[in-house]
């Protein structure tokens, strides 16, 4: 995946020309800050604009759309776990760019055209992974199962009947999926699954070993797990490679900086919030995008080769940090703490404020764990890994799948602002 910075530089001149033509809003941006375009020529040059944020694209929406409606391909949103759905627009070329993208991090995670994937994650709903999932497997030649999220029956008569070698998958339904194996006789060490393909959910700790979650899987099941980190607003995926020292960076799609509260590059190793500019968008190309995700960078080539900069586990999100009794926590945090945990399968974290506008954390459990034995046990769990304990609340296994598989969502709803 190393580019030619020659390659690199001529797609986002292409990128300004197309922008500073055709999209109100960074006409408008360019003009109000006095930005001559024709002055931007290099990679280092980008630091002369200014970021755009997630406020910026909720608030003038359409005014980042490029080209008239009639020309738009597929109409998607963002997942808004935070805010209200953003709208995306994609031309026949950005279909076709998502297509490469996942062909290429397919391949980026071991993958080749005699591999057969199982899809356990929404392919309509107005989200663009499930489809870019589908368009990268056939681009790159090989087959798809398309079984969609949840469903443990469906999943595992899938995997006996069409012998997949590779699950994309949320990681945290990995473990429902080993549980309904076991309950039900399914012998899943002896499936044709070599490996799992991650969305959605961290599996690493900074340090690269995996974190609770990637442990709870790999501990049961003999498969190599790749974490991938990816937006919407990307329209591109970093992807592990087999070393699995971070998702390296597609240089022909994005230009990434990693920032810190400054707005200034952070250090190879250093934390920092990640930044990137979108190369052969039409549709809604983003100029140094700020996406409230919090990673590590790392920029020493890897030993799979490959030169682009990598970028470690999401270490939490700018908007989701919470104080609480005086800890500053992210949710992943949490997660991960929960995780470790046996006996629990299902959770919900409920984050609220206070009367003194100070946040709160509650988590939600089934009812059948509600002893004080384990109650204590989990009071000093979270003392010991967090130094803060959350309150607990039980409800029914029924009541608690129902709040966090709600219908009309895309993802399961493990984190909730109330
Ligand atoms: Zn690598």
């Amino acid at each position: 995946m190393a580019m030619n910075p020659e390659t690199q530089k001529h797609a986002l001149q292409q990128l300004l020309l197309h922008v500073s033509n055709y999209s109100n809003y960074y006409k408008r941006i360019f003009r109000e800050h006095h930005i001559n375009v024709d002055a931007i020529k290099t990679v280092d040059d980008l630091a002369q604009l200014p970021f755009t944020t997630k406020d910026d694209l909720a608030q003038y929406n359409d005014d980042f759309l490029c080209v008239p409606k009639s020309r738009i391909t597929d109409f998607v949103t963002t997942s808004g776990t935070l805010s209200d759905p953003v709208a995306f627009y994609l031309t026949d070329a950005d279909v076709e760019r998502l297509a490469t993208n996942e062909a290429q991090s397919f391949q980026c995670a071991g993958g080749t055209e005699s591999d057969i994937y199982q899809l356990m994650t929404t392919i309509d709903r107005r989200f663009m992974a499930g489809l870019a999932y589908w368009m990268g497997a056939r681009k790159m030649g090989a087959g798809m199962i398309r079984v969609g999220p949840g469903a443990p029956f469906l999943q595992w008569e899938s995997i006996q009947r069409f012998s997949p070698t590779v699950i994309i998958a949320i990681p945290s339904f990995i473990p429902r999926l080993i549980d309904y194996a076991i309950a039900n006789d399914i012998d899943f060490r002896a499936s044709t699954i070599k490996s799992i393909i991650c969305i959605g959910e961290p599996i690493r700790n900074p340090d690269f070993t995996y974190n609770e979650l990637g442990k709870r899987i790999t501990e049961q099941w003999d498969v190599k797990l790749y974490s991938t980190y990816a937006s919407t607003e990307m329209g591109a995926a970093f992807t592990e490679c087999s070393e699995g020292k971070g998702g390296h960076l597609n240089p022909d799609l994005l230009i990434l900086e990693v920032v810190d509260d400054e707005g200034k590059a952070v250090k190879s190793g250093e934390l920092g919030e990640v930044v990137i500019t979108t190369l052969g968008v039409e549709g809604v190309p983003l100029l140094r995008y700020k996406t409230g995700d919090l990673c590590h960078v790392y920029h020493e080539p890897c030993a799979c080769g490959r030169t682009s900069p990598r970028l470690g586990p999401v270490v939490g999100r700018k908007q989701q940090m919470i104080k609480f009794k005086g800890t500053t926590i992210f949710p992943p945090a949490l997660f991960d703490v929960l995780d470790a945990v046996k006996e629990i399968d299902l959770y919900q974290v409920v984050v609220s404020k206070n009367e003194f506008g100070n946040d709160e954390i509650t988590v939600v459990l089934p009812m059948q764990l509600q002893t004080s034995a384990f109650k204590e046990n989990m009071h000093s769990l979270f003392k010991s890994r967090l130094r803060v304990s959350p309150a607990l609340t039980f409800v029914t296994a029924e009541e608690l799948t129902f709040r966090i598989y709600k219908q009309e969502k895309r993802k399961p709803e493990k984190l909730i602002y109330i």
